[in-house]
């Protein structure tokens, strides 16, 4: 197993962003495990399952289905879903499926550090994927400072959404994401945590980089 720093934290703590800058900066592959969920949601939508889903359809259609990783890049069954999971509708939807999907996940998410020196990013990396990751960070926010960012985010997507429907969607994720009972979002009690709500990406990432080089 290489190394493992992981990110966890509630939507709209900007953890994707800065996943992505400090594994470029210390030449490690980023894993953005929101993909690999927003992957299976996708999958579910297109099969036509919504909140409703039973238990047993559930395993039956993940039983069917190859979800990878690679490159920044996310798979299902070989074709590259990339572009098609960032939509509010399949947000809303991983977000849905969550509490029933960890399990699934599992040897997908903890496979990928066999091969790489690893930033892993979600709810439940340092406290249930990789409980003993190398470095772990809690990144949070205000909430309405994470609704302002997933607003401003979405946006630039030229997707349409006002911001009282970001606040809206970051307050039912939150409880959704602390409330379910496999998996919840927690602080894992040996992470360093940050709040991000003044801080700019940079000073963030600046955070970051002065713990590892503190305690390396
Ligand atoms: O981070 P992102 O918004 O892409 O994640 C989509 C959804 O997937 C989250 O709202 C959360 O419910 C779920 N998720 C999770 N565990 C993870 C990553 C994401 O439950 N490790």
């Amino acid at each position: 197993m290489k190394k493992v720093i992981t990110i966890d934290g509630p939507s709209g703590a900007g953890k994707s962003t800065l996943a992505k800058r400090l594994a470029q900066q210390l030449c490690f592959q980023y894993l953005d495990t929101g993909a690999l969920y927003r992957a299976v949601a996708l999958y579910l939508r297109r099969r036509g399952y919504d909140e409703e889903i039973s238990d047993d359809e559930l395993r039956q259609a993940l039983q069917e289905v190859k979800i990878e990783f690679s490159s920044g890049r996310v798979y299902i069954n070989n074709e590259d879903v990339s572009d098609q999971i960032r939509t509010p509708e399949i947000g809303h939807y991983s977000s849905v499926f969550s509490a029933r999907v960890p399990e699934f996940l599992l040897d997908t998410q903890r496979s990928f550090p066999e091969k790489h020196d690893t930033v892993a990013e979600g709810r439940d990396m340092g406290t249930v994927v990789f409980p003993r990751a190398w470095k772990k960070f809690f990144l949070t926010a205000s909430v309405e400072e994470r609704a302002k960012r997933r607003f401003n985010q979405l946006k630039e997507m030229g997707k349409s959404i006002t911001f009282d429907e970001a606040l809206r969607d970051v307050k039912d994720r939150d409880e959704r994401d602390a409330g379910r009972a496999i998996a919840p979002l927690k602080v894992p009690e040996d992470a360093v945590y940050i709040d991000t709500t003044d801080l700019t990406i940079e000073e963030t990432l600046n955070r970051i980089i002065r713990h590892l080089n503190s305690d390396a």
